[in-house]
């Protein structure tokens, strides 16, 4: 839309006319859109996933749909940051983020408006998903054990309690405590085991780790294959994109480094999840609604996990990702993701105490 100047003074009465009249014109056009792209409805999707994949999954509701999604990418912090500066002027439609810790967060913080979709209900398993219908999980992944082939006995560490054992002693590796993943890990200790248990076990890790907590997942897997760690915890796509990366010195770590299931005999391994719901103050809900449940296709399950190297969660779904199904089934833990939010004040309280930083 052309900027509409009323500013102007013309000296004859035909030029006042004629600049009335365009000024009437361009308001008038502000109410009624023209034919194209300015009549075609649009989604505000504010997303903390960056993945080239996920072009193709937009596209296709595109064009199944006709609304035209614009995107905002941010990390997940600054994207919660963002949406309680605008508050209720955000033209935000759908929020995606990334671990049960942030989607409960974000929930506690009123970002989402709860839905009541019977697709949803129907589709996405009830563990993965707000008991309000706040937020629901895309996808799954999981928080795996990787430990150093050439020094350490996979028995000794198949647990995650076993980790915080003094076998251990000088051998763990782990980002910061603090960070959503290790919270959401320990949110479901608390859940499973009580906070007794789960500050025993942070104490444990303080007591047994190789340096102080630093860097991201992918950083302790290859501090495992320098040897600098013996072992350490992950979420399983950062294991899968050294697997699947085409890099010789990413290779020679996959070469160098063990993976395992932790809890296989026991409680089974902490599993989390990507997932979004519709933003509190959404201009377009019902688009928002639309989109969630077309998220919940199984060929878009398949586009939206295969982003990030994680597992579809709904029934028919499939992944054609190798490298993924070359990890094989596991037991995963049965603590519901939705629960994980409630331990993560007490999580981080622990952390505190233990001196997990
Ligand atoms: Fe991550």
């Amino acid at each position: 839309m052309a900027e509409v100047r009323i500013d102007r003074k013309p000296r004859v009465g035909a030029g006042q006319f004629v600049w009335g009249l365009l000024v009437v014109v361009a308001v008038v056009s502000l109410f009624v859109p023209d034919s194209g792209q300015a009549q075609q409805p649009v989604l505000n999707l504010y997303s903390a996933r960056h993945y080239q994949t996920d072009e193709a999954l937009y596209a296709n509701f595109t064009k199944q749909t006709g609304i035209r999604i614009n995107r905002l990418e941010l990390g997940d912090e600054p994207l919660l940051q963002r949406l309680r500066s605008e508050g209720a002027n955000s033209p935000a439609d759908v929020v995606l983020l990334v671990d049960a810790a942030r989607l409960w967060r974000a929930q506690v913080d009123g970002l989402f408006q709860p839905i009541d979709s019977k697709i949803l209900a129907d589709r996405i398993p009830a563990q993965l998903r707000a008991n309000d219908g706040s937020w629901y999980g895309f996808s799954t992944r999981a928080r795996v054990i990787v430990y150093d082939k050439a020094n350490v006995r996979p028995q000794e560490v198949d647990t995650y309690e076993k980790l915080a054992d003094p076998i251990n002693n000088g051998r763990v590796c782990t980002r910061s405590g603090s960070h959503p993943y290790m919270l959401s890990l320990l949110g479901a200790m608390v859940e499973r085991s009580g906070e007794a248990a789960a500050e025993a076990w942070a104490r444990g890790m303080v007591a047994n780790m190789a340096r102080p907590p630093r860097g991201g997942d992918t950083d302790q897997i290859r501090a495992v294959a320098s040897g600098e760690c013996g072992v350490a915890l992950t979420n399983s796509y950062y294991w899968v994109r050294l697997l699947r990366s085409d890099d010789p010195k990413d290779q020679q770590v996959v070469q160098r480094v063990g993976f395992l299931w932790p809890n296989q005999a026991t409680s089974g391994t902490h599993v989390n999840i990507s997932g979004g719901g519709v933003a509190r103050h959404s201009p377009n809900r019902a688009a928002a609604i639309r989109f969630l449940e077309y998220l919940a296709t199984p060929q878009a399950q398949a586009y939206f996990a295969e982003g990030n190297n994680e597992w579809p969660v709904v029934k028919g779904a499939e992944t054609h990702n190798a490298a993924l199904a070359s990890l094989g089934k596991y037991k995963a833990e049965s603590v519901p993701v939705s629960s994980i939010g409630k331990g993560q004040i007490a999580a981080q309280r622990i952390l505190d105490r233990a001196g997990y930083r």
